[in-house]
């Protein structure tokens, strides 16, 4: 995307405004959170049913008390079938985190290698991933953590710069990519089918470069759950990749984040490589945790009315967000944004070199938003551009506060030299 470029310097009243309001919010001493990517409690609120379910049994009356199952109860492999169109069979559940089973992949491969590695990935000299950015920084950091070199990929309306990757995977120590291939964290762009196709069959110099698919927002839809994902896995299948792509998701923003459950799935081979080590990690998954899950969601009448409520509780809040920003910054050229049809964030752009300065002004009048470059490899945004909005926490109302600021620190910032 090319450089923002001031378009109108906005008139002396106005910027003296834009003062006033930043001065007024930090007299006020009260604090607004745009930086946390949370359900509300009215969200929360609407999976309650779960804490009361004393129902252990699952149908057929198998005991969900004990071990067993473990790849999944069925009911919540359907799920994750219906979910995602991924045959259960290729599904396997977890526990309560989704980026916990992301950690455990990649530390597999580091330590044993994945199905097509010459040697383990903790061999290769100078390995590296590719992170499309601005992105998840928890993406990053398990890479990070890992000991790989990231590389920053530009990211588009329809994923990430797939010329710029294919550029990437002719060296054979760049051994995969992140995705978020539904409303990305944080720009909210859906990948193109071009996209996802270009992922799935392109070669790529390792013979096990692995596609990281993390489909966090899969129904995750403002007006709806939105087109379904392609089906990368038979893609890259049909392609001769079967182990190219991990798919990814969980229960994290439709029940309770951090008290839900996660799932992976893959091609077959892939599937039965990480069974070895999955079986020597653990017994078997929380299958009270499953049974309560699931029973909650068909008891909403299914995945799609409950996103439906889960929608209706955070549009009107990226509504008022996108008119604060339109109404105060329209015409300036001062800073752009996303404006996603689901997921929870949008992602800001401000002149060159003034990010940090926004954040900063933002904060001293008590709003915080996520840190600059948060977004980037490495917590470096190298133009010092991009602010995460996560508006879904907050009230209405607080969101619209929030903009207020925000927008009165982006002229105030802008119209510094
Ligand atoms: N992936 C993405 C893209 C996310 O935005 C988040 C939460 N912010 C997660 C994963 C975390 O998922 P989980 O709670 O399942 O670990």
């Amino acid at each position: 995307m090319s450089e923002l470029q001031p378009i109108q310097t906005p008139s002396s009243d106005r910027m003296r405004e834009a003062s006033r309001v930043l001065a007024d919010a930090a007299a006020s001493g009260g604090t607004l959170d745009l930086s946390r990517g949370k359900p509300a409690a009215a969200q929360l609120d609407l999976a309650n049913d779960i804490l009361t379910d004393p129902v252990w049994a699952r149908t057929g009356g198998a005991d969900c008390r004990t071990y067993g199952d473990p790849h999944g109860i069925p009911e919540m492999l359907a799920f994750w079938e219906e979910v995602t169109g991924i045959p259960r069979g290729r599904i396997r559940t977890g526990g309560n985190s989704s980026l916990r089973m992301m950690y455990d992949a990649m530390a597999r491969a580091v330590m044993f290698g994945m199905p097509d590695s010459p040697c383990p990935w903790y061999e290769v000299h100078d390995r590296k991933f590719l992170c499309p950015a601005p992105g998840y920084d928890r993406h990053f950091r398990i890479t990070e953590t890992m000991g790989f070199t990231l590389i920053p990929i530009r990211m588009t309306d329809e994923g990430p710069d797939m010329d710029e990757v294919a550029g990437w995977v002719s060296d054979p120590t760049v051994k995969g990519i992140w995705c978020v291939p539904k409303y990305h964290n944080p720009t909210g762009a859906v990948y193109s089918r071009e996209t996802i196709r270009r992922l799935a069959t392109m070669d790529t110099a390792a013979p096990d470069f692995t596609v990281f698919f993390d489909n966090a927002y899969a129904v995750h839809g403002f007006c709806g759950a939105g087109e379904p994902v392609p089906d990368i896995l038979r893609m890259a299948d049909e392609a001769g990749h079967p182990n190219r792509v991990l798919y990814f998701a969980s229960t994290s923003k439709i029940t309770f984040p951090g008290g839900g459950v996660a799932m992976f799935a893959a091609g077959e081979q892939n599937l039965a490589y990480a069974d070895r080590y999955l079986s020597a990690q653990s017994i078997g998954p929380d299958r009270l945790n499953q049974l309560r899950t699931v029973r909650h969601i068909e008891r909403c009448g299914g995945i799609r009315p409950l996103m439906a409520r889960h929608a209706a509780i955070i549009r009107p809040k990226f509504d008022r967000l996108f008119a604060t920003l339109h109404r105060n910054l329209d015409g300036t050229g001062y800073a752009r944004w996303t404006e996603p049809e689901g997921g929870y964030f949008s992602s800001l752009d401000t002149l060159p070199g003034k990010a940090r300065r926004v954040w900063e002004l933002c904060r001293s009048a008590g709003v915080i938003l996520t840190p600059p470059g948060a977004t980037f490899p490495y917590g470096k945004d190298p133009a010092d551009t991009n602010l995460r909005l996560a508006p879904t926490c907050a009230t209405a109302e607080e969101v619209e506060a929030a903009a207020r600021i925000l927008c009165a620190a982006i002229l105030v910032a802008s119209g510094e030299t």
